[in-house]
């Protein structure tokens, strides 16, 4: 029996996460949940799987406590709660489905306390990559990957030495904006965008699928959990997302990973690792698919992507800057503060603002976060 702490459960990974361990009932128990406002769902979910722990970081704390108190349940309130369920001696694994930089503080805590990561929220990899994975090896924990693409690189690898790897393609759907001209993109609707034609995610991945952002910080997330240089990592649009992503070897040899996009199936599989266990996902059906498709990205429709692969490639705290640029911008495209292309933009000029440091600490990675923020907003009430 493996014991599971699921931060950010009422979201769309987390929802699913629990349809995977009520499948498995004999194999997972759920300890703790957390959602931030969605007090009705948690309490839903809580009642049905009985966890010992649930925190809500920003709702209802009353209506929650009155609801499970009475079933044993030890309800909590605030962000730093997260901290509390992530080291829960009782916890073997972590899944931080949480969006953005609020995953970071959580995933590190788990980690001191040697709790292996299912790791969905990429942000954290993101802003402090370097730090993250080296406090892992540290304390001899595993960072299973639930992003897709990266599921589909770990899966490659099995059996295989990393030194034989000469570079990885992630996949990319090229989003509902796919072929546009900028001019098209200039007055797309918050409802165009969070209209994604493979996947059904949180708002703010969707409207990262769509500007490419979320590629470009697929890239940053696969440097670090892959150890890889950044001129290892390439990027094809493959609009079918039936090949999650691909490895090439030294020999020049290609293995790629294949399904329909569910994704059950990495969450699944970071949660039984190192064993494969049976599921009953709808399968692969080659004569519905008769051909699979790939093409470059466009990089100069899709700024957003270009930006994070500059920031890969700089390092140090760029992509930390990049990363709170977006989360301000994405927010503010989603309230009709800003138009689609101004996410890039904003984006751009915060990077080109905040001061350069190529190997932050903690701490510095915190303010560095508080600044990207406060210069993007300030761009931002310029403009709305
Ligand atoms: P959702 O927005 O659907 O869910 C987010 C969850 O985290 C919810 O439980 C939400 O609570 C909670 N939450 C959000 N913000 C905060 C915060 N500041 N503090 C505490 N809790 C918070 O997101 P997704 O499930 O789509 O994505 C989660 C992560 O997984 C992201 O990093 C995303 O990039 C990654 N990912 C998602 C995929 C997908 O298919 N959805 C695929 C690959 C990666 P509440 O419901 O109460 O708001
Ligand atoms: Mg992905």
């Amino acid at each position: 029996m493996k014991n599971i702490a699921i931060l950010g459960s009422t979201g769309s990974i987390g929802r699913q996460t629990l349809e995977v361990i009520d499948q498995h009932k004999d194999k997972f128990s759920v300890v703790a949940l957390s959602a931030r406002s969605n007090a009705e769902l948690l309490v839903d979910q809580a009642r049905h799987f009985r966890p010992q722990y649930v925190v809500i970081t920003n709702g209802n704390y009353s209506y929650v406590k009155q609801a499970l108190q009475p079933l044993g349940i030890e309800v909590l309130e605030g962000a730093d709660n997260l901290l509390t369920i992530a080291s829960l001696p009782q916890v073997d694994i972590v899944v931080t489905a949480l969006v953005g930089f609020s995953g970071l503080l959580p995933t590190i805590e788990a980690i001191k306390h040697n709790k292996n990561i299912a790791l969905a929220n990429k942000e954290t990899l993101v802003v402090a990559g370097e730090i993250v994975t080296s406090l892992a090896k540290e304390h001899n924990v595993k960072i299973l990957p639930v992003d897709s693409e990266h599921s589909a690189i770990f899966q490659c690898l099995m059996g295989e030495d990393p030194s034989w790897v000469e570079k990885i393609y992630l996949t990319a759907s090229g989003g509902p904006f796919r072929g546009m001209t900028r001019e098209q993109l200039k007055n797309i609707k918050k409802e165009q965008a969070l209209n994604h034609p493979n996947w059904s995610m949180g708002s703010k991945i969707t409207i990262d699928s769509a500007t490419l952002m979320n590629k470009g910080l697929e890239a940053i997330e696969a440097r670090w959990l892959f150890d890889l240089r950044p001129g290892q990592i390439d990027i094809i649009v493959h609009p079918q997302s039936i090949i999650h992503s691909l490895v090439q070897f030294i020999d020049g040899s290609i293995k790629a990973q294949m399904g329909l996009p569910d994704m059950r199936l990495p969450i699944q599989l970071a949660l039984s690792y190192p064993e494969r266990i049976p599921s009953s996902f709808q399968r692969f059906d080659f004569a519905s698919y008769p051909s699979l498709t790939f093409e470059k990205p466009d990089t100069d429709v899709f700024r957003c992507l270009d930006l994070a692969l500059e920031a890969l490639n700089t390092g140090g705290n760029l992509p930390c800057v990049l990363n709170a640029a977006n989360e301000v911008a994405v927010q503010a495209f989603l309230d009709g503060k800003i138009g689609f292309l101004d996410i890039a933009e904003v984006v751009e000029d915060t990077m080109n603002k905040i001061e350069f440091i190529s190997h932050p600490s903690l701490e510095q990675y915190l303010e560095c976060d508080r600044r990207a923020r406060e210069y993007s907003q300030s761009i931002i009430a310029k403009k709305s």
